[in-house]
C-alpha cells in the first residue's frame, strides 16, 4: 500500500459516454454543457463526452462547448482501434477524434486486453490486434492528441475469467496473461499517457485490483495506470479504493453510478468517501463542499430524482427520521453520523413523513430559520396531510420552508390560483389540443383570468399562469422549469386514485436549481402545486 498523505488522483467522468448506456436516461445538450462546467469548476480533471462516430448528440455537444469555458478540465472523446485489414488513415473513429483535437485534446482509445476478445469478437490474430492497437496509437499522437488507452476486460484477462465470469483452464489463464503484459509493454514502450485496467463485467474484488494494479505499478514504475470499474458485484467503489491505495493515479466512473447494468463506479462516493478520510485528494478541499451540489445538479441535468439512500449526497445521507434518533442528535450532533454533513456541504437532515411525528415538523422548522411552535406544527400537519403522508416533504426542503412560512404568514400574499380547468382532446388520428384557463387572484384583491395551449396539462397550465404573471412578476421571465419526475404512491391499495408525488426543478442563470414537490391525487394539481412552489421561491429570492 503506497502512503496515504496526499495521494492525488484524477477524475476521469464518463456520464456522458458510459453512464448513457442505461434504458430511460437522456441529458439534452445545454444540460450537458451546464453539467460540465460545473464538473469543472469543481475540479473534475476530465470528462469523456461521448463516442466518436456519427453521433448527433456528440456533434451537437462539441459544436455548443466552443464557446463554453471548461477551465483546466480536458474533454475525452472514446474511440477503438482499427478494424482489422483496414488502414488506421482510414478508421472512421480514428477521424472524427482527430477532426475534433481542438476543442477535445484526448482520445480514450479502448483496446481488447483479454485473448478471448481478441479472438472471438475481434476474429483476429494476437498480432494483428497489437498492430491494431500499435498504429492507432502512434496515428493519434502524431495527430498531437494524448491517448489514454481502456483495456477492456482487463482484469478478467489478468485474473483468467472468460464469458459469464467462469475461471480458464491453466493453460489459458497463462496465455491470457502474457498477452495482457505484451499490451501493457506495447502501451508504456508507445509513452501512452494512461493505462486504464478495466473491470469490464464489475466481476472483480478488491483484493484482485489491489494485486493487478500493484504489480504493474511496481513493474512499470514510469508508466501512469487508472481504473475503470462497474458495480455488478456491488465491489465498484471499493475496487477503485484499492486500486486508488495500490497507486493508480486514475480513476473512471459516473458522477451518480449510472451506466451499464448494474452501473458504473459512483464517483460522489469515491469522493467524499476518500477524501474524508484522507486516503487520496481528488480535488482542492475546498471544492468538497460542492460535493452536494454537484451531484444535486447532475441529478436534476438528467431528470433523475435523487435516490434517498445513495452515501453522501442522497438526501437520506445525514437524515434522521426515527424519533428516538431525532433527539439523540438535538442532544448530541454527529452521534448518528460518519463525517460532518458540512463538509461535503450536506446539512444533517430532519424528516418529515407519514412516520416522523409533529417533533420533527419543529425540529426542522426550527433548522430552516421558519421556526413553528407546537399549535403551529399541529396546524401545519392539518394544511398539508397528503404533503407529509406523500413524502413530498423529503423531496423538497424548500417546499417544507414555504409550507412553514404560510402558517406563520411570513410568505408575501404574490399570487394564488383561485380555479382551473383543462380542455383536453385526442382522437384516433393521433392529433391533440390542449389549453388551459385560470383565475388567478393577484396581490389582496385583483382577480384576473388567463388562459394558453400547450402540449399537454401541465404545460398549458404552466404556460397560462406565466402569461399573467410575468406582467405582473418580470423576474419570473428569467427562470425555467428543469425536470420534472412523477411517482405514483400507494398503487396497491388504491390502483388509478393513487396520489402522485411531482418533483420539479428550475433553473436560473447564475443560481443553484432549486426543487420543489406536490401531492395529490390528480396528476395536474400536484404538479401546479410544485410550480407554484417554484415561483413562489424565486419571488422571494428576488425580493431579497
Ligand atoms: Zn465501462
Amino acid at each position: 500500500m503506497r502512503e496515504m498523505e496526499n495521494r492525488r488522483v484524477e477524475l476521469f467522468e464518463t456520464s456522458l459516454r458510459d453512464g448513457l448506456q442505461q434504458p430511460n436516461l437522456e441529458i439534452s445538450v445545454p444540460n450537458a454543457v451546464g453539467l460540465l462546467e460545473r464538473m469543472a469548476v469543481f475540479g473534475v480533471r476530465y470528462a469523456e463526452i461521448g463516442f466518436a462516430g456519427a453521433n448527433r448528440f456528440v456533434e451537437d455537444l462539441t459544436t455548443a462547448l466552443h464557446s463554453v469555458n471548461t477551465g483546466a478540465m480536458e474533454l475525452a472523446l472514446f474511440g477503438r482501434t482499427r478494424g482489422r485489414e483496414t488502414r488506421v488513415q482510414d478508421w472512421p473513429d480514428a477521424q472524427f477524434i482527430i477532426s475534433h483535437k481542438q476543442r477535445v485534446p484526448i482520445a480514450a482509445l479502448v483496446v481488447k486486453s483479454r485473448l478471448l476478445d481478441v479472438e472471438k469478437s475481434l476474429e483476429t490474430t494476437p498480432e494483428e490486434n497489437l498492430l491494431m492497437a500499435f498504429e492507432t496509437i502512434a496515428y493519434l499522437q502524431d495527430s498531437g492528441l494524448e491517448v489514454f488507452v481502456d483495456f477492456e476486460h482487463g482484469m478478467d484477462a489478468v485474473c483468467g475469467r472468460r464469458e459469464n465470469g467462469i475461471a480458464c483452464d491453466p493453460a489459458s489463464k497463462q496465455r491470457s496473461l502474457e498477452y495482457f503484459h505484451q499490451m501493457v509493454a506495447q502501451c508504456v514502450g508507445q509513452r501512452v499517457g494512461r493505462i486504464v485496467i478495466c473491470d469490464t463485467t464489475g466481476g472483480a474484488s478488491p483484493e484482485e485490483v489491489a494485486q493487478v494494479i500493484g504489480g504493474l505499478t511496481r513493474d512499470y514504475p514510469g508508466a501512469r495506470f487508472g481504473f475503470h470499474g462497474h458495480t455488478d458485484r456491488g465491489l465498484g467503489v471499493a475496487n477503485s479504493r484499492a486500486a486508488i491505495l495500490a497507486g493508480a493515479v486514475q480513476i473512471q466512473g459516473t458522477l451518480l453510478g449510472t451506466g451499464e447494468r448494474c452501473g458504473n463506479v459512483n464517483l460522489t462516493t469515491v469522493i467524499g468517501s476518500m477524501q474524508l478520510r484522507g486516503e487520496a485528494e481528488f480535488v482542492a478541499s475546498t471544492s468538497l463542499s460542492g460535493l452536494t451540489s454537484l451531484a444535486n445538479s447532475a441529478f436534476a441535468a438528467f431528470g433523475l430524482e435523487p435516490p434517498h439512500g445513495a452515501p453522501i449526497v442522497g438526501p437520506g445521507a445525514f437524515g434522521t427520521w426515527a424519533g428516538m434518533h431525532g433527539s439523540s442528535e438535538r442532544k448530541n450532533p454527529g452521534a448518528y453520523l460518519w463525517c460532518d454533513p458540512a463538509l461535503v456541504g450536506a446539512n444533517p437532515t430532519i424528516g418529515v413523513n407519514g412516520q416522523s411525528g409533529k417533533a420533527n415538523i419543529i425540529l426542522l422548522s426550527e433548522a430552516l430559520g421558519v421556526a413553528l411552535n407546537s399549535t403551529q406544527a399541529q396546524a401545519f400537519i392539518d394544511a398539508n396531510e397528503n404533503m407529509i403522508e406523500g413524502g413530498g416533504f423529503t423531496a423538497s426542503e424548500l417546499s417544507f420552508k414555504l409550507a412553514s412560512m404560510r402558517v406563520l404568514e411570513t410568505l408575501p400574499h404574490r399570487f394564488s390560483v383561485r380555479s382551473w380547468r383543462v380542455f383536453d382532446e385526442s382522437d384516433e388520428a393521433g392529433s391533440r389540443f390542449v389549453q388551459a384557463f385560470m383565475s388567478l387572484g393577484i396581490g389582496e384583491s385583483t382577480i384576473v383570468t388567463t388562459r394558453a395551449e400547450g402540449a399537454g396539462p401541465v404545460d398549458a397550465l404552466t404556460k397560462a399562469m406565466r402569461r399573467e404573471l410575468e406582467k405582473w412578476y418580470p423576474a419570473l421571465a428569467k427562470m425555467r422549469l428543469g425536470t420534472f419526475t412523477v411517482t405514483a404512491l400507494d398503487v396497491t391499495a388504491q390502483d388509478s386514485a393513487a396520489h402522485v408525488r411531482v418533483t420539479v426543478s428550475f433553473f436560473a442563470d447564475g443560481h443553484e436549481p432549486w426543487v420543489t414537490a406536490g401531492v395529490n391525487s390528480d396528476l395536474n394539481q400536484a404538479a401546479l402545486m410544485a410550480i407554484m412552489d417554484g415561483f413562489d421561491y424565486w419571488l422571494l429570492k428576488n425580493a431579497e
